[in-house]
């Protein structure tokens, strides 16, 4: 009896588990700091999926196209984006 109890307990759990695994696996957004990006449009120029534009001097990661490929972090000259 106590048995059942708990197997049912472990299934259902590692359903949910695995849907709540998946969400906490991605990497949390890329994030461009805009008190200290200067503008200068290299990590725009490097993303593979277009996903930073420009406005006002300071560029801006559009989260529903950026993947998290992390690329444009290391190419930043100021440590901005994170
Ligand atoms: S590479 Fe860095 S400093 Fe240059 S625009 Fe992008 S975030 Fe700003
Ligand atoms: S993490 Fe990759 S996809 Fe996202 S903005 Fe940077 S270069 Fe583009």
């Amino acid at each position: 009896m106590k048995g059942k109890y708990y197997d049912y307990g472990n299934g259902e759990g590692n359903r949910g588990g695995r849907g709540t695994e998946q969400t906490y696996a991605r990497p949390s957004f890329t994030y461009i700091q805009p008190e200290i990006c200067t503008g200068c449009g290299v990590c725009a120029e490097v993303c593979p999926l277009d996903a930073i534009k420009l406005e006002n001097g300071i560029a801006i990661v559009m989260r529903e196209v950026c993947r998290n490929c992390k690329i444009c972090v290391r190419v930043c000259p100021e440590g901005a984006i994170m």
